[in-house]
């Protein structure tokens, strides 16, 4: 029997002058870039969570904190690798994932293609914190499956 579970992720990080910008581990052409202590790649940070959520398997934050020198300026691909990594440990697989990125400038289009885990993308009307150029958002959905009944996480193993 194959086993399914979904995962959603979400991120959010202020945008200011002069800072390199990194969406789905591309460097996106662009005067202003993501605040983090990370490269602030925050669509793959949302795509971790996402991972880690549908196994429960903690956050982003958790694993790899802020407070780490070790993770400062750190690709967030080395995060996702690890992520899937421990994914792949417990027996899961990625069956499809989808992530949805709001942020007003740059056009993302001619990225696309080369953010080959992007499904879709979204931009608002100028709205709110996005519109204005204040920052990024982005949620990501995934789902898992598993072809080992063994390989259920923890929570979901049924009561003795
Ligand atoms: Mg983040």
């Amino acid at each position: 029997m194959i086993e399914f579970r979904i995962g959603q992720g979400y991120d959010v990080h202020r945008i200011a002058d002069g800072l390199p910008m990194y969406l789905c581990g591309v460097q996106i052409p662009s005067e202003r870039g993501f605040v983090a202590h990370s490269d602030g790649d925050v669509a793959i940070h949302a795509l971790c969570d996402a991972l880690l959520g549908a196994l429960a398997l903690g956050d982003i934050g958790h694993l790899f904190p802020d407070s780490d020198p070790a993770y400062k300026g750190i690709s967030s691909i080395l995060l996702l690798k690890e992520v899937y990594r421990r994914v792949r440990e417990k027996g899961w697989s990625i069956a499809n994932c989808d992530v949805t990125i709001a942020l007003q400038a740059p056009k993302l289009a001619p990225h696309i293609l080369q953010m080959r885990t992007t499904l879709a993308d979204a931009t608002t009307e100028r709205l709110g914190f996005v519109g204005r150029s204040e920052g990024c958002e982005v949620w990501a959905v995934v789902l898992l499956l598993c072809k080992s009944a063994s390989a259920l996480p923890p929570r979901m193993e049924p009561a003795k």
